[in-house]
């Protein structure tokens, strides 16, 4: 009894971690949700949109900002980090270590620190596609909606014209980076995935071209808030490109990359090459696969993309990459399996369907071979949805309700 009035942890603020968070603390128990970034998220809220419904990521994030908001049960810990786990099932005791909060919640986001602002940064969200002032909003979604400012790049007080024009005294340079211990009942690990790297797939020239891009950035070149302003850009040129080819099994189901399928790319794709074609209804879409596997409610992506005559689903595996020096476009050399020869084709963007790989949560736990969380081996730690294996969106916020009602109990 004394172990259920400590809160219950819940590590990582992407929509498993969150769904965790507001069912353990509409339940009435005491919630501390720790996220590494600056705002809640994670991968969901860079997309364009996402399926089964292909609604963007404000539906489904939206209601929960507003549940979090509304509840005062928990507590969020921003830009912060677990670096030790102590103790056992009932009795743990967790170190939290907070980057220093130079933008105090006093913040209104009215944007003239932005205006001012002489650095500049390379843009993480848009995975350095663009660049942001040194201070900045992550994203017009954000939430915490707050103001944040990269260390890295910010001179502080040696410049100090942020702090001059902030009419709420919202900027703090003497923050330091905290430590603090605290006790909690359980733990829910929701720390998720990062994208497989796909400079690692030699024949895909992932790195030495840069019309060839992956499935995630892609996510943010098509993206209504993304690169193009609504419009789909290339990299290179800020083209909009018209004949896309998207390479499923990126290193994929490949023992010298990643051994395992990631469940959801072949979806994905698929997703994006619907999104492609209501946005330009005459570009050419070719998809290289080895296998499609959409499961559930996906099938019906499938069914609209074979009835699409500008989107071609070719079995075959992509062999290798060429650039065309003069106009950056690309040369995807192909074998056709069911024309049982050997193709090229020309594409403006190539897309990498790249694969699902678990974040290091940053504490030692129990992992299995590829390095997702186990969840049979640690007592009292509830891994859940990506941290555990590549799994979409709702079945992640499936386990997460599950796994809530496991951590009260
Ligand atoms: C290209 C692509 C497109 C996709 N499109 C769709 C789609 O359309 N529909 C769909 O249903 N699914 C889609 N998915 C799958 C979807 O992204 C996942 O289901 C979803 O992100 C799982 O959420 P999560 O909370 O488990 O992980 P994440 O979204 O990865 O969130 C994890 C969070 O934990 C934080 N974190 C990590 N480590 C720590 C730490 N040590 N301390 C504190 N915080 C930490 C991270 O910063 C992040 O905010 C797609 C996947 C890919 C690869």
């Amino acid at each position: 009894m004394v172990g259920i009035k400590k809160p219950i942890l819940v590590i990582g603020g992407g929509i498993s971690g969150i769904t965790a968070a507001i069912e353990i603390a509409e339940v009435g128990k005491n919630v501390i949700l720790i996220e590494k970034e600056p705002f809640l998220g994670g991968n969901v809220i860079k997309m364009n949109n996402y399926f089964p419904k292909l609604c963007p990521p404000a539906c489904g994030l939206e209601i929960n900002f507003k549940r979090i908001r509304q509840n005062p049960r928990i507590k969020i810990f921003t830009s912060s980090e677990v670096s030790q786990i102590k103790g056992e099932k009932g009795n743990f005791t967790v170190q939290i270590k907070s980057k220093p909060q130079f933008v105090k919640d006093t913040c209104t986001a009215c944007g003239k620190c932005v205006a001012v602002c002489p650095e500049e940064r390379p843009n993480k969200f848009n995975y350095y596609f663009d660049r942001t002032k040194a201070i900045y909003l992550p994203h017009e979604m954000a939430f915490p909606y707050k103001y944040t400012i990269d260390e890295e790049y910010c001179k502080k007080e040696a410049c100090n014209k942020c702090a001059e024009v902030c009419e709420y005294d919202a900027i703090d340079f003497s923050a330091k980076e905290k430590t603090e211990n605290i006790e909690v009942y359980s733990i829910v690990a929701a720390t998720g995935w990062k994208n497989y790297d796909a400079s690692r797939i030699e024949n895909l020239h992932y790195s030495n071209f840069k019309n060839v891009v992956s499935n995630v950035e892609f996510e943010r070149l098509i993206a209504s808030n993304g690169l193009g302003n609504s419009k789909l850009v290339r990299p290179s040129d800020k083209k909009e490109p018209k004949e896309i080819v998207f390479v499923q099994c990126a290193g994929s189901r490949d023992k010298k990359n990643l051994s395992y399928c990631s469940a959801v790319c072949c979806s994905a794709s698929l997703k994006h090459a619907l999104s492609v074609q209501e946005k330009y209804p005459e570009s050419k879409i070719k998809i290289f696969y080895i296998d499609l596997r959409v499961a559930g409610r996906n099938e019906d992506f499938l069914n609209r993309v074979e009835a699409n005559k500008n989107i071609e689903l070719i079995k075959g595996k992509v062999a290798k990459i060429e650039e065309i020096k003069e106009t950056e476009n690309l040369l995807v050399e192909a074998e056709n399996i069911l024309l049982g020869k050997k193709q090229k084709y020309e594409a403006d963007l190539v897309v990498l369907a790249t694969g699902i790989v678990p974040n290091d949560p940053g504490f030692t736990i129990q992992k299995n071979s590829f390095g997702f969380l186990r969840t049979e081996k640690n007592e009292g730690i509830h891994p859940i949805a990506c941290s555990k294996k590549p799994m979409d969106v709702s079945t992640s916020v499936k386990d997460a309700t599950a796994a809530a009602l496991k951590a009260i109990q």
